[in-house]
């Protein structure tokens, strides 16, 4: 009931001498801006594009050395990732997706579904279109979402210190430019870079509880300035000054 009508009928109320005692005004469903707004309670069982949504915000919440599937199907992982990310942020940790945690996350996200602390703009240096890579520009573009939703996770861990991305999407073009491996993760849109305050190995060695299969760092050949993080189906960690 919009909050005007309801001081209307108050005072309708108290003009008439009816007792309207203490007014109750049930708190409307957090929304989401322009992104994203789930209508029901996801557990344990169930199942749908919603789940899948869910899934993609906590997908920095696998524990060490896994990553979460986003496959729409809220099984025991997802609970788990769940109840990680509800600790992190000091909610209540019943792994039950409901107004509190969806609260959390509206509050997270920009009107493009990317976390607040990271956009597009960060993991795109290359071209505005996302295309020329080794995947669809829409796929590079979703690659990049779940990297950033990753990254937010890493960000929380280290108490919410900058992480700075020096690159992330390139095209076979941008990548040829840079030097980058044929086979580079960048071409897929999956990975990033990482500079800034926190050390290079503390990102490393953090980035291992985030969901990142590849992981290089100091000690490995050419990466003795940056970070390189990515959602690689080939599991590489290799940083041997870090860990
Ligand atoms: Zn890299």
């Amino acid at each position: 009931m919009p909050k005007i009508v309801l001081r209307l009928l108050v005072a309708a109320a108290m003009t008439l001498g009816i007792s309207v005692g203490t007014v109750v005004v049930a708190t409307a469903p957090a929304q989401a801006d322009g992104c994203y707004t789930w209508s029901r309670t996801l557990k344990e069982g169930a199942s749908g594009g919603d789940v899948r949504q869910l899934q993609i915000r906590i997908a920095g919440y696998p524990g060490y050395n896994a990553t979460l599937g986003l496959d729409g199907k809220f099984g025991p992982a997802t609970e788990a990732a769940l109840i990680r990310f509800q600790k992190a942020y000091g909610l209540a940790a019943d792994g039950v997706a409901g107004e509190q945690t969806y609260r959390k996350i509206y509050a997270l996200q920009d009107s493009d579904c990317t976390p607040v602390n990271f956009s597009y703009g960060e993991l795109n240096r290359c071209n505005s279109s996302w295309s020329g890579g080794a995947v669809s520009a829409t796929q590079a573009k979703a690659n990049a979402l779940v990297v950033m939703w990753k990254l937010q996770a890493l960000r929380r861990a280290l108490d919410d210190r900058p992480i700075q991305i020096s690159s992330g999407f390139r095209s076979h073009a941008c990548n040829n430019a840079v030097g980058g491996a044929s086979t580079s993760r960048h071409l897929y849109g999956d990975s990033a870079d990482l500079t800034g305050s926190p050390s290079l190995c503390t990102l490393v060695k953090q980035a291992r509880y985030h969901g990142f299969r590849e992981i290089l760092g100091p000690g490995y050949p050419g990466h003795g300035d940056h970070a390189h993080v990515a959602h690689d189906p080939v599991k590489l960690w290799s940083a041997s000054s870090c860990f």
